[in-house]
């Protein structure tokens, strides 16, 4: 890190520090990181130190890019606008740039009260805070019913992505197994176990489903390899041992917590605090994981998780040994990863979930590392077409008690009802 370490080339910094933080491809990454010597984790620790110092790159990128873009007028209105198609981003900022700025997805239909207008952009009131939205995603119209539609919108009128699974199937805790037949499903290599679905059961049922991915847990995963993209070409950020690499470890073990609790274990009792909560507040959960081993690996979850699912959230603890706090892995800002499909089409909706789940987080009074996200090419990410995200809730040294998973629960919570605007 230190020889690449150029302050004044955030971009190239970032880079660099991809490079020597992420070896892996998908939760590959950890169990490098666990077998890695004392001193390197001792040198890792002193960049996780650095980076910090240096602050989060993709932000800094942010800011200098909205620095240099003149300020837009607003002229004062007061009316109401509507969302004129699915998952439109308001921003706390008048900008593109980036995902930073993104508060909250919204759907066709949903009104908005409009507070100023500029060239390009609204000034609109939601859920109490000032946000913009870009002209060209709002009309003065309320859109027609059916023009509502997919992704979570599946979910107008009950119908959630989690009762497409039909009848007596969509009773609760009904199993999901991997289909043959969705996209993506042949490149799974451990397919044999299944998720369950739960559906929420109180009069404030959303229709909205969540998959809840307990990271790990998936017994010889380590020994079997996957492609980290599902066109066949090599992740993009990568370190000594990694570089480059088409393949990938298809579920790690994950790391062991400084107390010696293996990570797998937190991530399950996660998983099922924040299950019972989200079904309180009236989503549909898909449970990957409810024991020690799930025989689905990385990119099977991520596929059940396609298909059953409105968004996919992998819970995660990360290696280090700095108590450094809660981020989310971002879709890592190189070009030909960008552009390559389904991330073209996914990623800044997985960037939009994990700004709303640390925003989420942070609200409810969890330490964030650094500017919230660290880019990384995941195989959760490379094969995922709903929001997806991998968010690590803190590393070795973080406190993992029954109350501490309390917390983090409501946080998470919070952050998935931004992202849906509910
Ligand atoms: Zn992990």
């Amino acid at each position: 890190m230190r020889k690449c370490g150029i302050k004044a080339a955030n971009v190239l910094a970032a880079i660099c520090m991809s490079a020597v933080l992420m070896s892996g491809c998908g939760q590959g990454d950890y169990q490098k990181l666990e077998t890695s010597s004392a001193a390197e984790q001792r040198d890792e620790a002193e960049e996780e130190e650095k980076r910090e110092e240096d602050g989060q790159p993709e932000t800094s990128l942010n800011d200098r890019e909205k620095a240099m873009a003149p300020a837009p007028v607003f002229t004062d209105v007061s009316d109401t606008v509507y969302v004129a198609g699915n998952q439109v981003r308001l921003r706390t900022a008048p900008s593109t740039e980036g995902s930073s700025t993104v508060a909250a997805m919204v759907n066709s239909g949903t009104p908005l009260s409009r507070t100023g207008v500029s060239d390009e952009w609204c000034r609109v009131s939601y859920n109490g805070q000032t946000l913009y939205v870009h002209k060209s995603l709002v009309s003065t119209q309320q859109p027609k019913p059916q023009e509502s539609a997919p992704a979570q919108a599946a979910g107008s009128g009950g119908t959630g992505a989690g009762q497409a699974v039909s009848g007596a199937q969509a009773a609760n805790g009904s199993q999901v197994t991997l289909d043959s037949g969705w996209k993506y499903a042949e490149y799974s290599a451990i397919k044999s176990g299944a998720a369950t679905l739960y559906r929420a059961e109180g009069a404030n049922r959303k229709g909205i489903t969540v998959c809840v991915n307990a990271g790990h847990g998936t017994s010889g995963g380590g020994s079997v390899k996957t492609k980290c993209h599902p066109d066949g070409t090599p992740k993009v950020t990568g370190g000594t041992t990694g570089a480059g690499a088409t393949e990938a470890i298809a579920v790690s073990s994950g790391m062991t917590f400084s107390d010696g609790t293996p990570e797998a274990k937190v991530t399950l009792a996660m998983a099922k605090v924040f299950k019972e909560k989200l079904l309180a507040e009236g989503y549909d959960v898909l449970m990957i994981r409810e024991s020690d081993d799930v025989q689905l690996d990385n990119i099977a979850r991520t596929v059940i998780a396609n298909n059953r699912a409105d968004c996919h959230i992998a819970l995660h603890w990360d290696s280090t040994t700095s108590d450094k706090g809660a981020f989310y892995m971002s879709v890592p800002n190189v070009a030909s990863y960008r552009a390559m499909e389904p991330v073209a089409s996914n990623w800044q909706k997985h960037n939009a979930l994990g700004e709303s789940l640390v925003t989420g987080l942070r609200g409810a009074g969890v330490k964030i590392f650094s500017g919230g996200s660290m880019e990384m090419d995941l195989t959760q990410t490379s094969y995922s077409t709903v929001p997806s995200i991998d968010i690590e809730l803190g590393d070795k040294a973080s406190d993992h008690s029954a109350g501490t998973l309390d917390v983090l629960a409501s946080g998470l919570v919070a952050g998935v009802n931004q992202y849906f605007g509910q």
